[in-house]
């Protein structure tokens, strides 16, 4: 479609970054392009209507920039889910496999309701890893998964498999299939 030109063409492709063999997908110059971020926004915010969302969850940390507006377009509350040590108040903390080593995420557990219905945003779905944690702990908190929505979904690592099981039927919805 005409949308997903526009947002493809202003994703940079970065050779090398963060590591050798690595084609990092920068998402900065769709961030700078107002027509390119109000038509992301705008798609995202209408799968989070469509999935009947109560609240979007953002994942640190380019979660949060798309995750945000995307909130306040569809009505909903937005709830950031950060890296370990960083939130305050009472937290659930969720563990999970990295390529080399391990990463823990958290999220204030009153934030989240047995009422709430979340979709999950974030920019890039690579192995899952980072999605899967955080429906895990949504679940824990007794909240229920809505959907997990991201632009890009990089299809040779295999996230999508990785997800099914926790997702359960609930929806994944990828802007761009890369
Ligand atoms: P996963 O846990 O392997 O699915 O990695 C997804 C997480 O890593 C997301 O939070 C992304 O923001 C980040 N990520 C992985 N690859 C890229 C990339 O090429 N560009 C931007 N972010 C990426």
């Amino acid at each position: 479609t005409d949308i997903q030109e526009l947002l493809l063409s202003r994703i940079r492709d970065v050779a090398d970054y963060p590591e050798q063999g690595v084609m990092f997908k920068d998402i900065t110059p769709l961030l700078a392009d107002p027509a390119a971020f109000t038509a992301l926004t705008d798609t995202l915010a209408d799968i989070a209507g469509a999935t009947g969302a109560t609240k979007v969850v953002g994942l640190e940390a380019r979660g949060f920039i798309l995750g945000a507006p995307v909130a306040v377009r569809a009505g909903l509350g937005f709830i950031p889910v950060r890296k370990a040590g960083k939130l305050p108040g009472a937290t659930l903390r969720q563990a999970y496999d990295l390529e080399y080593g391990s990463a823990e995420i958290e999220v204030h557990a009153e934030d989240l309701t047995t009422a709430d219905r979340i979709l999950i945003v974030d920019d890039v779905l690579a192995t899952g890893g980072t999605a899967e944690a955080a429906i895990q702990l949504i679940q824990r908190a007794g909240a229920e998964v809505a959907g997990v929505a991201v632009l890009m979904e990089l299809g040779f690592l295999g996230g999508r498999d990785r997800l099914a099981q926790a997702l359960d039927g609930a929806p994944l919805e990828a802007l761009l299939q890369l």
